[in-house]
């Protein structure tokens, strides 16, 4: 996808300013929130190690974020690493070992867990142990080292590559959604807040509807919106300077950018609207097919553009009409 549109790349989210600290400062996701804060207190209450908790969706919905919150409700530390950065199992050793009593370790894209080091996990969630394995050949022997309880957070944007016994562990699954215009739209006013750049109600509501359901491109559409009220505009976010800039941006009125265009333009006009396999489009697009996946196709599905059938991606006819093209006639059966 664009830069711009792309919920995976992160770099401006260092920007702790515009993080929510707390669960009440956490805006959507009512039901994800109004589950974490009964388990949280319960936690609290009996003084233990929180549940694992796993966060499935999309990307830049809010699971980091919401895994921090715990740790800071919980009162415990927090650790984070990532599925593709523990190579060996003594990295997850290395991690496991240091964690204090309680504390929250967050892994992310946890779908992507070598199974060598997912192997090491497993008696760590279970009963809070590790078995490792120290030399090699006939001198080979386990030790067994004790942790203290931790609970695990683990995020992903593809439940279904996770594996039978990893996603069993979870005892507590959380599924997070896009988010609706007026959440987006209470979260854009609060970050032009603490941005210092004041929004009004047509400014904020037009980056709400076109920052497809995700407070990350949210937060990025603001940003950019924001650089064009200062230089062009009168410094407020309005609701023409907004328009003015997201279609400089080459987002249009859905919040689709130019490679959700192409892809449903190709399905469209080079495969008479479908059904066309997922590693056509691929090829076709030079885009990985977890990419399409991922981050393309989730909006897609949700805006009803696209249906997955059996047989491949079919575009709906709302997509037609966004494109201003008209659908074929199909032979009434
Ligand atoms: P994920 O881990 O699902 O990819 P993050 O937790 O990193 O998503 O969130 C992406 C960005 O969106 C962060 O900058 C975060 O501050 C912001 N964000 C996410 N959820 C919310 C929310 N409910 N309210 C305000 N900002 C949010």
């Amino acid at each position: 996808p664009d830069p711009i549109l792309d919920p995976e790349r992160q770099p401006e989210d260092n920007d702790r300013a515009l993080r929510p600290q707390g669960l009440d400062e956490f805006i959507g996701q009512a039901e994800a929130r109004a589950n974490l804060r009964v388990f949280i207190q319960s936690a609290r209450q009996r003084g233990e190690a929180m549940d694992h908790t796993l966060f499935h969706g999309p990307p830049g919905l809010g699971k980091t974020t919401l895994a921090q919150i715990m740790a800071r409700e919980l009162g415990v530390g927090f650790r984070m690493t990532s599925g593709p950065v523990l190579a060996k199992a003594g990295d997850l050793a290395a991690i496991l070992t240091n964690l204090e009593a309680r504390d929250v370790l967050f892994i992310d894209e946890i779908h992507r867990l070598n199974p060598a080091v997912e192997e090491v996990l497993y008696p760590a969630l279970e009963d809070f142990q590790l078995d490792l394995v120290i030399g090699e050949g006939p001198a080979a022997r386990t030790v067994r080292i004790e942790l203290q309880p931790f609970t695990l957070v683990g995020a992903t944007t593809r439940m279904g590559l996770l594996t039978t016994p990893l996603r069993d562990r979870f005892g507590i699954p959380t599924r997070l959604v896009f988010y609706t215009d007026a959440e987006l739209y209470e979260i854009v006013v609060r970050n032009a807040r603490l941005l210092g750049a004041p929004a009004e109600e047509g400014g904020a509501m037009e980056i709400a509807r076109r920052s497809r359901g995700t407070p990350r491109i949210a937060g990025r559409l603001l940003r950019r919106v924001v650089d064009f009220a200062l230089i062009e505009g009168n410094g407020r976010v309005t609701r023409e300077i907004a328009d003015y800039a997201l279609t400089r941006l080459g987002v249009d009125h859905l919040g689709l950018d130019g490679a959700d265009r192409r892809y449903l333009r190709l399905i469209a006009e080079n495969y008479g609207g479908g059904p066309v396999g997922i590693e056509t489009l691929s090829a076709a697009l030079s885009e990985s097919r977890d990419a399409l996946e991922e981050v393309i196709e989730p909006f897609l599905l949700q805006q009803g553009l696209i249906q997955r059938t059996p047989r491949g991606r079919m575009l709906a006819q709302k997509a037609w009409t966004h494109l201003g093209l008209d659908a074929p006639k199909r032979e009434a059966d």
